[in-house]
């Protein structure tokens, strides 16, 4: 066990000492995986060192160093020194954290890393949290209590009697809604059809007369109101005082995918985008994006906790329940599972409440000066930046297709292209607490150079 351990932390930093060395991302690395990785699975087992050693050598050349301080992929987090140890420790801890009795540790961590997460983004203290795989399953878990709450107050327990013949729910969503919203309301049985898409603004922001009239159009039926807090492409911010008003005055359910951009609420000057998200009923969010913890991490929160007790809770005879203590499997879709909270409570203390504040702005400092410096090279910043987004276009669409391939074929950043209003773009996401002015100052030269070349 011991060599085997030792092995693992030897690879393990010999990846992060390298991970600001490019390729931010490999290029065209399946020969070689493959050459190391698909072997037949051999009879015999063989040493657990020689496999974790061949394992780390054969995977290395296709990693992503999304890891490092140039990664500006989708929406990225690192890993904090603290919550990758911890995640570490998860595993060889390895508790089933399904319940108090299987691990008292993991139940006691998590409930105060629950706490700390509500103190921290400032939405009601006496909330539900459930510690799930991402914002995508946290979806799921936060609308499954909708559909429990929005149907029992129409006098019908879906739980037992399931949605065949239930009372139609209707979904009140923002055309620049998450694709994992309509992917829970998937899973949920809900399906799309039952989304009245409300048309957002320039910024993708959902229009508030717009969702006025669909609320109106769903009166009379259980609604849910999906809103969000920060877009996927320009980080923009549904208008949530008007917008939780609107929805609590029609009855609804209103729920906030604000994977990253609940993380706003962290920063003093930029908790105003995000002012009133607080009146909502559910939340959904990540830790492994803005607040950098290791792959899975999201978290949902419910404010009516009830609605998400009666949703998610499951009992068996061989089971003990514990009173006065946090059972995880009264809140999660999982039963038996990992203790997902513990790296979030340590990357909670290692930053402290000022520690998350300083993430949070410094990633929109970088991504205002990666706007700034691309603007001098003569691009065009489409969005207005207001969170770590950013978006930039070329002289062309075929010129912003060939600067964005220049870029990630140098090796130096990577980021993902994307439609923004018809045309493409190239969308910078700054979501790592490994980001410096440095891997900045890299990023625009790299621009820069792609802007030179010719092809
Ligand atoms: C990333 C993201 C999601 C999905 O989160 P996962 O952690 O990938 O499940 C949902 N909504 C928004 C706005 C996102 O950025």
């Amino acid at each position: 066990m011991d060599e085997t351990l030792r092995i693992a932390v030897d690879r393990a930093l010999e990846h992060l000492h390298g991970i600001e060395e490019p390729p931010v991302v490999p290029i065209d690395p399946d020969a070689s995986l493959r050459a190391a990785i698909d072997i037949e699975l051999p009879d015999r087992g063989i040493d657990p060192s020689q496999v974790v050693a061949e394992l780390a050598d054969g995977v290395r050349p296709g990693l992503v160093k999304s890891a490092g301080g140039r990664y500006f992929g989708f929406v990225t987090g690192g890993a904090l020194p603290a919550a990758l140890a911890a995640d570490w420790l998860t595993s060889a801890w390895d508790q089933n954290a399904f319940s108090y009795v299987a691990s008292p540790a993991a139940s006691v961590v998590e409930s105060v890393a629950a706490r700390w997460l509500l103190e921290v983004l400032d939405l009601p203290r006496s909330a539900a949290v459930a510690f799930v795989t991402g914002c995508q399953m946290a979806h799921v878990t936060a609308m499954a209590a909708a559909r429990h709450h929005l149907l029992d107050r129409a006098g019908w327990d879906v739980g037992d009697e399931g949605l065949m013949g239930a009372p139609a729910i209707r979904v009140v969503a923002g055309a620049h809604r998450h694709a994992t919203v309509d992917r829970a309301l998937r899973l949920l049985g809900l399906g799309t059809r039952v989304v009245d898409v409300v048309p957002a603004d320039e910024h993708g922001r959902m229009s508030v007369p717009g969702a006025r009239e669909a609320l109106g159009r769903a009166r009379g039926s259980p609604t849910l109101l999906a809103l969000q807090a920060g877009e996927v492409n320009t980080g923009s911010f549904d208008d949530f005082e008007e917008l939780v008003a609107e929805g609590r005055a029609a009855g609804a359910w209103v729920h906030v995918d604000g994977a990253f951009g609940l993380w706003a609420r962290a920063a003093e000057e930029l908790r105003h985008l995000a002012a009133g998200v607080e009146l909502a009923d559910s939340w959904a969010f990540d830790a492994h994006k803005w607040l950098n913890v290791p792959y899975d991490s999201g978290v949902a929160v419910v404010a009516p906790r009830d609605s998400l007790r009666a949703a998610m809770r499951y009992t068996a005879d061989y089971l003990v329940e514990s009173d006065h203590v946090r059972d995880a499997s009264d809140w999660t879709p999982d039963a038996s599972r990992r203790a997902r909270g513990i790296p979030v409570y340590a990357a909670l203390r290692s930053l402290g409440r000022a520690g998350v504040s300083e993430l949070v702005s410094r990633c929109c400092g970088h991504a205002r000066a990666v706007a700034s410096g691309l603007e001098s090279l003569g691009l065009e910043v489409v969005n207005e930046v207001v969170l770590n987004q950013v978006l930039v276009r070329a002289s062309s669409d075929a010129e912003t297709r060939r600067v964005l391939r220049r870029v990630q074929e140098s090796g130096e950043a990577w980021m993902s292209g994307t439609v923004w209003a018809g045309r493409p773009a190239i969308r910078i996401s700054v979501s790592s607490w490994a980001t410096t002015p440095a891997d900045v100052s890299r990023t625009v030269a790299a621009f820069a150079a792609a802007l030179g070349d010719a092809d």
